[in-house]
Formats: structure tokens, sequence, C-alpha cells
């Protein structure tokens, strides 16, 4: 899961960063509402958290922009202004849940953990696909009730296939949701966290397929 942070504070943007990759979110931060706006034109992202108070433009600007734009990500806001219509023109305008500063990290981690179950209701149960059962809420992977470990990429990899249930994951698409870095990886690379990530799940019935000039996609074998 990507997340588009949107929080000019550098100790909290930080703060809030370490905690959420922590947790298995891949957080990029952005320190201003023209960067943000750039960022999200050339990635994609599942969630955003967007502090009000940005020093190019009110964050409420920027959310009302968003949403004209139909963007349809759930966003949640901050806010260090103690004022209930900031609040209310936030819900009003389509933020889906928001905080006042100061919070705690981890309240604020369980609110973004309860709003992506909301608003990717069936990415809360369990996936089960040949021996393998994936718990999204906890990022824990396991065959026949043992657990397995896969590296970072690795599980990075296998979410995106998961998430898109079915659906042919582009290489372009794969590359870009894999890192928070500006620059996407290179083909190369994909294909290799791919093949590694493939050799693993091959004992357990599950087979990465490459759908030639599309992409990959993730299915059962029935011989395990
Ligand atoms: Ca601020």
């Amino acid at each position: 899961m990507k997340i588009l942070l949107i929080e000019d504070d550098a100790v909290l943007g930080d703060g809030l960063s370490h905690t959420l990759n922590g947790s298995g979110y891949l957080v990029t931060v952005a320190t201003s509402g023209g960067y943000a706006e750039q960022l999200l034109r050339a990635q994609d992202f599942d969630l955003i958290v967007l502090d009000l108070g940005l020093p190019d433009m009110d964050g409420l600007e920027l959310l009302r922009k968003l949403r004209l734009r139909k963007l349809a990500l759930p966003i949640m806001i901050l806010t260090a202004r103690d004022n209930i219509n900031d609040r209310i023109s936030g819900i009003e305008q389509g933020a889906d849940d928001y905080m006042t500063k100061p919070f705690e990290l981890k309240e604020l981690e369980a609110r973004i953990h309860a709003l992506i179950r909301r608003c990717y209701g069936g990415f809360n149960d369990a996936i089960v696909i040949g021996r393998l059962t994936l718990d999204p809420r906890n990022h824990r992977l396991s065959v026949d009730d043992e657990p397995l470990t896969l590296s970072a990429r690795e599980y990075g990899v296998l979410e995106i296939l998961l998430l898109q249930a079915g659906k042919v994951v582009s290489k372009d698409r794969m590359a870009q949701r894999l890192t928070n870095d500006d620059d996407a990886l290179t083909d190369n690379a994909v294909e290799i966290y791919v093949h590694r990530l493939r050799k693993r799940l091959e004992p357990f019935g599950v087979m990465i397929r490459t759908v030639r000039g599309l992409g990959y996609l993730l299915e059962a074998t029935t011989d395990a």
C-alpha cells in the first residue's frame, strides 16, 4: 500500500513515515501542496494523509482540487488548528477522517489501518491462493499455517498482484508501485523480484504467469 504524506513539518513527517514504513506501508513525503500535486499526477497512491497548514496553499484548497479531479482514494486530514470549522469543511469536502495535532503516532497508525479496511473492504479478509494465505491486516503470510517470510520487495510484488485479484499487472505499474522514490525501478529490477518471488511461491501451488507484452498474473496451480 502506498501512502502519500503531505506534511511540511520535517520532524512529524519523519516520525510518521518511519512508523508507517515499520507497518509495511510505502510512504512518500511531500512537503508542499505543489509537489504533492506533481506526485499525484505521476504516481498511484492508495491513501493520502494531508496536513491542512501547508506553506504554499491551504490544505483544504488542495483537498477541493483533488476531489474535483475525481481522485477517489481515501484522505485523512491532519490539522493543528483547534478549529471545528476546519474539520467540518474537511469532511464536507471529501476527507474520510481527520486527526487534530498533537496526536500519538500509534493512534494515527490505527486510524489509517481502519480507513484502509473501510475503503478497501475486500482487503480486510485473508486471501487464500494455492496453499498460501495472506492476512493483509498484519502482512502475515503462511503456508499450511506455518509462517512464510519474504523480503520486503518480494512481499511488495505479491501484495500488488493479490490486490489486483486476477487481473494482469503491467511491469510499469509494478515498477512504480514498488518504490517510494521519484524514480520507478528499472524493468530489469522488477524482473528479478518477480523471478525470486516466483521461485519462492511455486512449491505452494502459486504461479506468477508472464503475459507477454502485458505483465504478470497470479494464479493457483492445480497440482500442489
Ligand atoms: Ca503544517
